[in-house]
């Protein structure tokens, strides 16, 4: 009998992009609740350095190299996960990156071509070769939407672009992967400090206090904050949750 319905122990978790900012603070999570976790980005010393910072906390991980844009580099990865770890039961799809413009008309194609690929299409191919894998033993997928999943700005329409459609593409892999229990849902993370949100700042800095005004929780987020909404979507706790999108915003979107 699972005495604690949200414990992972026994369970393989993937997580795109977890090598640092809102991944790792999914990662260290779904790992300190029993998980045995592959985190993935392209560069080899953000890998490194967060697989020691795992590794020296007592968690059970593995980093990979990958670029979620390349297919065959994402089928490695997911082989290569199952083959270390013996499964893969979750799979976070976390990558993301942005772009930013002016006005819209003048985002050039290779940024909405980077964005599009990078945070929507990914979603497929990563998902799609997770499949025969997560089919097997109850899967969860989780995957990582924005406010701008449902609010817009100006100045970065790839970016708004993409993350709707990852509310979309996730509610369409809820029911089409229902019959082979699972579930796939989306975090809408709020204003969380990382080295995404770093550049945003540098281009607009007077929009971090604009931020902390317009939240009701009065602050940004830390991206460890993510992990637990992160831990119930991939445990036994949410089973009967899918095609869901759930915000951790501090209240940004109820104002
Ligand atoms: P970071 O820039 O800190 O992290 C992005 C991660 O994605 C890095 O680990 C990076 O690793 C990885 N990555 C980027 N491109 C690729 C690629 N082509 N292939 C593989 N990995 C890639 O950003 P955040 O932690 O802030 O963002 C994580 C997710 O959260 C993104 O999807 C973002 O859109 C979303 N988000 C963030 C918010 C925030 O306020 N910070 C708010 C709402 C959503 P590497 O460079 O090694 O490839």
């Amino acid at each position: 009998m699972v005495k604690n319905i949200f414990d992972l122990t026994g369970r393989v978790a993937l997580v795109t992009g977890g090598n640092g900012g809102i991944g790792f603070g999914i990662a260290r999570g779904l790992a300190g609740a029993g998980a045995a976790v592959a985190i993935a980005g392209r560069n080899e010393n953000k890998n490194r350095a967060a697989l020691q910072r795992l590794t020296a906390a007592g968690l059970p991980a593995i980093a990979l190299k990958c670029d979620v844009t390349d297919p065959a580099a994402v089928a490695k990865m997911v082989d290569t996960t199952v083959d270390k770890l013996g499964g893969l039961n979750i799979l976070v799809n976390n990558a993301g990156t942005n772009r930013r413009t002016d006005e819209p008309q003048n985002l050039t194609l290779d940024d909405w071509q980077l964005v599009v690929d990078t945070n929507l299409t990914s979603l497929h191919v990563v998902s799609a070769a997770a499949f025969p894998h997560l089919k097997s033993n109850g899967g969860k997928v989780i995957n990582i939407g924005s406010m701008m999943s449902v609010l817009a700005t100006g100045y970065a329409p790839a970016y708004a672009a993409s993350k709707g459609g990852v509310v979309q593409y996730s509610k369409s892999l809820a029911v089409g992967w229902a019959r082979h229990d699972i579930q796939v849902n989306c975090i809408l993370p709020g204003w969380v400090r990382t080295d995404m949100t770093e550049g945003f700042l540098k281009m607009f800095p007077e929009r971090y206090q604009v931020i902390v005004d317009r939240t009701p929780a009065g602050r940004w987020a830390e991206p460890q904050e993510l992990a637990g909404t992160a831990i119930y979507l991939a445990s036994r706790a949410s089973d009967f949750v899918t095609g869901a999108a759930i915000p951790v915003d501090g209240g940004y979107l109820v104002q």
